[in-house]
């Protein structure tokens, strides 16, 4: 089907679009299949690391990208952001997509309770998971400025609601979420859209290194309405369509890919015959 504003494939059309994508550490990363759909529709992706001693664990995956650019940046340093942004802007000249999907909290954050959380410990979390999306939005806003663009963050419903052991992340995710609200509105005059993706549990290095997670995992796998494992490729689908014109007026939002988990008022198995 086709209307005055383009059809479906030409609205699903990146080329000549720039992406920027931060968060890629292996193939499980939720991040690399948000850069393979944009690559795969025609965008051009950097591909931002934390530091160069972590590209191995990437192996050969960035060979199914077409001319990648790899970039490395700690997302806890300005400097670092700056030069991160001056090698997109010299490669690509402008940046249509920044993708978020970086997070952090110090081990020892997820032991013990909640109300133990250290100072420190809370500076640390807030910092990477939370204020580097002010701080990279802003590092790229010169190359991004009045194209239309979109920031993309990932983020958990453990900002929304307590979901067990997620502690310390959880006020970071909720920090995330009204990032997202403010840059939304700031920058909504610059024609540039912030939204958020919240998908359900995925097995991912950030995310099994939590000690609760194979609960949370365990009980949302049970309790989905869909009865459905979310992949990353559920969120690099949603994250094309929030990349594309067919999204043109949504800003601010977080959605969820989550099969409907975060509906339930009722976190249980669903009973025979209802
Ligand atoms: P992942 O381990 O694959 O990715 C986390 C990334 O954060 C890594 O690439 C790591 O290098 C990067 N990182 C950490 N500190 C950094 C720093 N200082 N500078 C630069 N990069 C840094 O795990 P993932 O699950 O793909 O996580 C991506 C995002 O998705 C995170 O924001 C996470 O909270 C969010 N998320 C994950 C799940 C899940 O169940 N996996 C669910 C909801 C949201």
């Amino acid at each position: 089907m086709s209307n005055s504003q383009g059809s479906v494939s030409s609205l699903l059309d990146f080329s000549g679009k720039t992406a920027l994508i931060t968060g890629v550490l292996d193939e499980n990363s939720i991040a690399w299949p948000i850069a393979k759909r944009l690559n795969d529709a025609g965008a051009r992706v950097a591909i931002s690391i934390q530091r160069r001693a972590v590209k191995r664990l990437m192996g050969n995956i960035l060979d199914q990208l077409r001319d990648p650019l790899l970039v490395e940046c700690d997302v806890s340093q300005d400097d670092a952001i700056t030069k991160m942004a001056d090698e997109v802007g010299t490669a690509f000249g402008h940046l249509d997509f920044l993708v978020h999907s970086v997070a952090y909290a110090p081990p020892q954050s997820f032991q013990g309770r909640f109300i133990e959380t250290a100072r420190g410990d809370f500076a640390v979390a807030l910092d990477v998971s939370a204020y580097s999306l002010i701080a990279l939005t802003r590092g790229v806003l010169p190359l991004m400025r009045d194209r239309g663009g979109c920031v993309l963050a990932l983020t958990y419903m453990a900002a929304e609601r307590v979901v067990i052991g997620y502690k310390l992340m959880s006020v970071a995710k909720a920090a995330l979420e009204n990032i997202i609200i403010n840059l939304a509105y700031d920058l909504a005059p610059h024609g540039i859209r912030v939204n958020g993706l919240s998908p359900g549990p995925i097995s991912t290095k950030a995310a099994t290194s939590i000690p609760g997670f194979a609960l949370i995992h365990e009980h949302f796998k049970e309790c989905t309405p869909m009865q459905r494992e979310v992949t990353a490729d559920d969120v690099g689908k949603t994250a094309l369509f929030l990349c594309s014109p067919m999204a043109a007026n949504m800003t601010g939002e977080i959605l969820h890919v989550d099969g409907g988990y975060n509906i339930l008022g009722m976190t249980v198995k669903r009973p025979e015959g209802i």
